[in-house]
């Protein structure tokens, strides 16, 4: 029994001498515990309560150590768990990042074809708008021109000329009024039928055209008579711009198409004469086209103020005047 303790105190302290120094074991705690007992059993008080104490504090020390190193560890695990949901949240960030990115995108997208949209919308209004722009355009050049001859019919003939009136009585010029009435035009549709009757009418007004300025007004005042409103044209300039136009039309060159003679009489009505009024103008241009008329047609009359204008009552005969062949 003896030898039994004797050996287990010495593996006791062979143990305490294996043990590092300043490092608390749980193999230290039980082999002072061990020593500590044994000395209790053997009545070596003083060793006892000497071993007991290094048992206390090598226990404690174990104690703390095994603690230490518990709440080390569950730090870590803390920190690995701290990281693990950080890691987490940056991959949450980083998916939203995404989804952000991806939104931003679709919204790109959605703003471009609004655009397109828009500009296709534009687009197809602004066309609608120039289509119906031009139709109007058309009605009122159609509803201002002379379908065969392309002139300005009566009415805006009218209107321009007033307007050129105005403009030159504002700005103190003379102007003239011409009127124009193909000599003998029903002969022509009698004899030739009416295609050629349409043609001379075209052919007639070309030639004149080829006279004309850009601010002169020429329309069509009916069936044959035309009117041209010659601003900024002084009396004497007027005789030999108008004797310009009879010869045009005196000399269209006859063709496949037309070949009969034509001309054309002229009455003329000057602001000297006739003052700026419009209609004053037309009744003396149309006493002077029929004194052009009674004359022998083909010629150009300039109305004066010398008194020897037909009277009205034989201006209104002027449409029943019986036809003379005209001057060669
Ligand atoms: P005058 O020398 O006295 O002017 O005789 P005229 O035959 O020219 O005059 P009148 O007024 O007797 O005849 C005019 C003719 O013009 C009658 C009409 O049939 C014809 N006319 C009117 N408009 C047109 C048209 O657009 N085309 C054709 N081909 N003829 C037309
Ligand atoms: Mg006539
Ligand atoms: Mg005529």
């Amino acid at each position: 029994m003896e030898s039994e303790f004797a050996q287990a105190k010495r593996f006791a302290l062979d143990a305490v001498q294996g043990d590092v120094k300043n490092e608390y074991t749980e193999s230290l705690t039980t082999a002072y515990k061990l020593l500590y007992l044994i000395a209790q059993k053997q009545r070596d008080f003083q060793a006892a309560l000497a071993y007991h104490e290094k048992y206390m504090a090598a226990d404690k020390g174990y104690l703390n150590e095994v603690s230490a190193k518990a709440l080390a560890y569950q730090t870590v695990k803390q920190q690995v768990l701290a990281k693990k949901l950080q890691i987490d949240a940056l991959d949450k960030q980083n998916r939203i990042l995404q989804l952000q990115r991806a939104l931003d995108k679709k919204a790109i997208e959605t703003t471009r074809l609004y655009i397109i949209l828009l500009l296709t919308v534009l687009a197809f209004i602004a066309f609608v708008a120039y289509r119906i722009k031009r139709s109007q355009l058309s009605f009122m050049r159609m509803a201002r021109r002379d379908g065969l001859t392309g002139l300005f019919n009566r009415q805006h003939f009218l209107d321009e000329a007033q307007r050129q009136l105005q403009y030159c009585r504002k700005s103190a010029r003379d102007a003239c009024l011409v009127l124009i009435d193909l000599d003998h035009f029903k002969n022509i549709n009698d004899t030739h039928g009416h295609v050629v009757g349409d043609e001379v009418l075209k052919r007639a007004v070309m030639a004149c055209q080829a006279h004309l300025r850009s601010t002169d007004v020429f329309g069509r005042l009916g069936g044959e008579e035309f009117g041209i409103l010659l601003p900024e044209c002084s009396l004497e300039r007027v005789n030999e711009r108008v004797e310009q136009l009879r010869l045009a039309v005196a000399e269209i060159p006859p063709s496949d198409a037309l070949c009969v003679p034509v001309s054309a009489s002229f009455g003329v009505a000057t602001t000297v004469f006739s003052g700026y009024e419009l209609r004053q103008l037309l009744i003396h241009a149309d006493d002077a086209l029929y004194q052009a008329k009674n004359s022998g047609r083909n010629r150009a009359v300039v109305f004066n103020d010398t008194g020897d204008m037909p009277q009205d009552g034989m201006r209104k005969s002027r449409r029943g005047t019986p036809m003379v062949e005209p001057v060669a």
